[in-house]
């Protein structure tokens, strides 16, 4: 019997799995299923290396209605198995497993003759099975190109719309899902729709970031901007959390989004991981590293944080990118001195984990557990994680990977799609992603009881705001309730004053501009 073996704080976990319909083999779609035992140990796992639960049998859709037939089959059967569509594995807590069940291999869609990334002037047909860099590629043969990325682009296209597919350039255009025009999805009972904002848009909203629960998403409409050619790829390192945050937040306010950066993201470096961790990365040389190090010592800070920002430019923009850059950099609190600069193309900038992914390859440190944790956190609370989590609860730690934490606006997000923004009623919030690995075993059992004092601490905080929140607002209605009733009172002895009263104030309202800026 095949079973699921999760780790969970260093322990195996078995859990059993039941046997498939024997009808599923007469389907039309039988000779494209695999049960052979190295076909699914190859789907048993994800980039995670913390669950493992190995399916029933894989499918190799030749095209979306092969998905169709097999969900059908599964929604009509006495006893439904699970489904689950597989982009590249790169999960890090089985999601894209399917235990006792069946894993659709996403990418054997584009395994036919035809293309399936279609260009068009404004915006691109991709099929979800497709990787991120070859949309990239693709699009940049005619001058164009998506405008929200993942830092990572050997993630597949449908999978980054399950989640949200958020990164630098996503406090300007929203989630990579507020930029998807139409989708194909195969729904829960095997049907086959085509959906957008105006058509079927209940299965459109919920399947933008719905993690695979409202159906498989088999074609995105995405839409495309012009592509710059260059990029300069700048960081820069602060010692002190409050500056560095007023500058994080003043480059994705409106005022300076427009003229500033492209990009704008950012790391919290740990005094060990910099004492302790690699001499150079694919960015940083090992003098700049060491540099770096000295500041943390100078300084006192347990951390350093490192603003990643880029401004992306062209032919003709080429010879004024130093004098925008410069005066971008002038309004920012940055320790003087401590920038550094790269001009890459854009396809090297958005290209640029990969360099890291082969560095961590070649010393065995990437095929290793990832007890990844991701957090959205609201603007007013970011200082209190902070110190709470980051300089208390991480700060003697020493693990590898990295911390990042950037801002994102919230008016951005769409709130009808199923990945929404923090409910904080704040105008920005935070990503903060712990994306460390376990490259010893004991490690991950640390990590994951980490995670969970990370969590606890949030949980706690989100407990007692929301009690302080509540006290206050009880407090404010106590204390005006006197006032309301003399108020009532006095309204129903005055109504034909304050009528007048009113309307005064309506017709000043009126002739206030809506935006004083443009008169
Ligand atoms: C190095 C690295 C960097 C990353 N950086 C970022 C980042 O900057 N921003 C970001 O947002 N994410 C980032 N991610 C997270 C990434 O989006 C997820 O790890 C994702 O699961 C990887 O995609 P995949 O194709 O391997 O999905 P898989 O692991 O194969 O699929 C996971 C699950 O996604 C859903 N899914 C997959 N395909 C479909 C589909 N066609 N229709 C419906 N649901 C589907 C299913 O629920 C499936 O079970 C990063 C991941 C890695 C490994």
């Amino acid at each position: 019997m095949a079973s699921i073996v999760s780790m969970v704080t260093g322990q195996l976990r078995h859990m059993p799995a039941g046997g498939l319909p024997h009808d599923l083999f007469a389907l039309g779609i039988a000779s494209n299923i695999r049960i052979d035992r190295n076909s699914t140990a190859m789907a048993s796992s994800d980039f995670g290396r913390i669950v493992e639960a190995a399916p029933e049998a894989i499918l190799h859709p030749a095209t979306p209605s092969d998905i169709a037939a097999l969900i059908r089959f599964s929604a009509s059967s006495p006893a439904p198995f699970p489904v689950s569509p597989r982009g590249q594995g790169h999960s890090v807590r089985g999601q894209s497993l399917a235990p006792g069940g069946v894993i659709v291999d996403m990418p054997a869609l584009g395994r036919g003759h035809h293309s399936r990334i279609n260009v068009s002037a404004d915006y691109v047909d991709a099929g979800s099975e497709q990787l991120w860099i070859d949309v990239l590629h693709a699009t940049l043969e005619q001058g164009l190109a998506p405008r929200v990325w993942t830092d990572y682009l050997r993630i597949t296209v449908g999978d980054t719309l399950s989640k949200a597919g958020i990164g630098g350039q996503a406090f300007r255009h929203g989630p990579q899902i507020a930029n998807v025009q139409e989708l194909d999805v195969v729904t829960g009972t095997g049907d086959m729709v085509t959906c957008s904002r105006e058509k079927s848009s209940d299965l459109f909203f919920a399947a933008l970031g719905g993690l695979g629960q409202f159906g498989v998403i088999t074609r995105a409409r995405i839409t495309l901007e012009q592509a710059p050619k260059r990029v300069r790829w700048v960081r820069l390192a602060y010692s002190d959390v409050a500056m560095f945050t007023r500058d994080q937040e003043l480059l994705i306010s409106k005022r300076a989004s427009q003229a500033g950066f492209d990009y704008v993201e950012g790391q919290v470096q740990l005094n060990r991981t910099l004492t302790e961790g690699p001499k150079s990365t694919p960015f940083f040389s090992e003098a700049d590293i060491n540099r770096i190090a000295g500041l943390a010592s100078q300084s006192g800070s347990s951390a350093i944080y490192i603003m990643e920002v880029a401004m992306y430019y062209n032919d003709s923009t080429a010879s004024y990118v130093d004098k925008k850059l410069e005066k971008v950099l002038h309004q920012l609190s940055f320790v003087p001195g401590f920038v550094f600069t790269k001009d890459v193309t854009y396809v090297q900038f958005l290209d640029r984990v990969r360099d890291e992914e082969q560095v961590l390859r070649s010393a065995g440190l990437w095929d290793v557990p990832h007890p990844w944790l991701n957090l959205f956190i609201p603007r007013s609370r970011i200082i209190d994680f902070d110190t709470g989590v980051i300089k208390h609860l991480l700060g003697g730690t020493n693990p590898m990977g990295v911390i990042l934490r950037y801002p994102m606006n919230t008016v951005k997000w769409d709130d009808r799609m199923t990945a929404m923004a923090p409910l904080a009623g704040e105008d920005m919030f935070y990503t903060v992603g712990l994306l460390r690995s376990a490259v010893v075993a004991s490690d991950l059992a640390l990590l994951e009881r980490e995670n969970q004092t990370v969590l606890s601490f949030c949980d706690k905080e989100t407990k007692w705001w929301a009690a302080a929140a509540e006290k206050a607002h009880a407090e404010a209605e106590k204390a005006h309730a006197p006032a309301e009733k003399a108020h009532a009172e006095a309204e129903k002895a005055h109504a034909p004053a304050e009528k007048v009263g009113m309307m005064e104030t309506a017709d000043a309202l009126e002739m206030v501009p809506s935006n004083p800026e443009s008169q």
